[in-house]
């Protein structure tokens, strides 16, 4: 259920999705541990909410979650949720847990086809209730960002994190901290706009919608995707327990530099199998930063030849949930290699832009 916190005439309207993560979180007074709370206490610690010049309406989880417990379903849920409260809102902001906001932000980029609204993920690393807490700037600034319009138009209509001082493309985007307030990173691409006194919006760098088509939301997803990252002395029978996983459609095979793995026969062998029994397996690096580049090493060679398609410079955050949401839409493996090879909302570095 949607609920209003306030209400002023003419000003943009704005719904936050609380599902959950440390923000609203408190600490239960009898062991310590830090627990979802729902979002009466997260409002009552954020008074500032209702001075705000804007609408804000709430939707909360019920009961909130701790983001580790995300996934697929409650992804579809949030897409519903925005889904049907589209037409009445300028912007969205979804108050997430830290831990796999970078998977939901991905997803959601994938899932939300043709959006021209902004909807900004924000969390905190403290919570609200604590005096320190970081999670009240993160939540004002990410109000003003989804609300910011220029000539009646939003400025960042896109799928973004907003952490601390920076806003990022939510599919390019991995927490790098635990700690660190400035937990969020984008490697492979600048940030869309960084909050100091004033917000600094790099409006060449936000993605615009290439049609103005209605949005198309997405629900289907394919959980049949393994993340398989390499390190020196890998044993056989780990390659090939994961390689062989029953109704496996999709592999993110992490490797090292610029697209580099081992050159052993016996694992060449297993990928090549893997591939010949219709599994896309996407090489991306284990490097924070920069991409895949099969052609320059022997060793990458050598992947491409055993049927290993490039991630470029993707996140693995970005490629499961867009390997999830190809197979999701029931390609086939040479479909899903091809849009692989594509960005499709600005998640990879290379020219062409399509949709399946
Ligand atoms: N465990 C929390 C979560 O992801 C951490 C956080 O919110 O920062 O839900």
């Amino acid at each position: 259920m949607v609920v209003n916190v306030n209400g002023q005439e003419g000003k943009a309207s704005i719904l936050l999705i609380y599902t959950g993560g440390t923000i609203g979180m408190m600490e239960n007074p009898e062991t310590g541990v830090l627990e979802s709370f729902n979002f009466q206490h997260l409002k009552d610690n954020m008074p500032e909410l209702k001075k705000l010049g804007y609408h804000v309406a709430t939707y909360q989880f019920d009961p909130p979650m701790d983001s580790s417990q995300m996934g697929p379903d409650s992804w579809m849920k949030i897409v519903r949720i925005i889904a049907d409260n589209y037409a009445l809102y300028d912007g969205f902001v979804i108050l997430h847990g830290t831990d796999t906001m970078s998977f939901t932000a991905s997803a959601l980029s994938f899932m939300l086809e043709n959006l021209d609204k902004p909807v900004i993920l924000t969390g905190s690393q403290l919570p609200i209730g604590i005096l320190r807490t970081d999670g009240k700037e993160n939540l004002i600034t990410a109000i003003e960002i989804a609300a910011a319009k220029e000539n009646g138009q939003p400025l960042v209509p896109e799928v973004c994190i907003f952490f601390e001082n920076n806003l990022l493309r939510g599919n390019r985007t991995r927490k790098i901290s635990a700690d660190n307030f400035n937990a969020f990173r984008s490697y492979n691409y600048p940030p869309l706009a960084q909050a100091g006194i004033h917000i600094k919006y790099d409006l060449a760098q936000v993605y615009h919608p290439v049609s103005r088509r209605p949005l198309k939301p997405h629900y289907l997803l394919d959980r049949n995707i393994a993340i398989l990252k390499l390190f020196p002395g890998m044993s056989p029978q780990v390659i090939e327990s994961i390689l062989t996983i029953p109704g496996l459609k999709g592999v993110v095979l992490e490797t090292y530099g610029s697209g580099n793995a081992p050159t052993d026969e016996w694992f060449l062998t297993m990928l090549k199998e893997a591939v010949a029994r219709g599994i896309v397996v996407v090489n991306i690096t284990q490097c924070c930063a920069g991409s895949v580049e099969m052609h320059r090493y022997e060793t990458g060679q050598k992947l491409l030849d055993a049927g290993v398609v490039s991630g470029y410079d993707s996140t693995t955050e970005s490629a499961v949930t867009k390997l999830m949401f190809l197979f999701g839409h029931g390609m086939t493996p040479e479909e899903v290699k091809a849009h692989m090879n594509c960005s499709l909302i600005g998640e990879i570095t290379v020219a062409d832009h399509f949709r399946p």
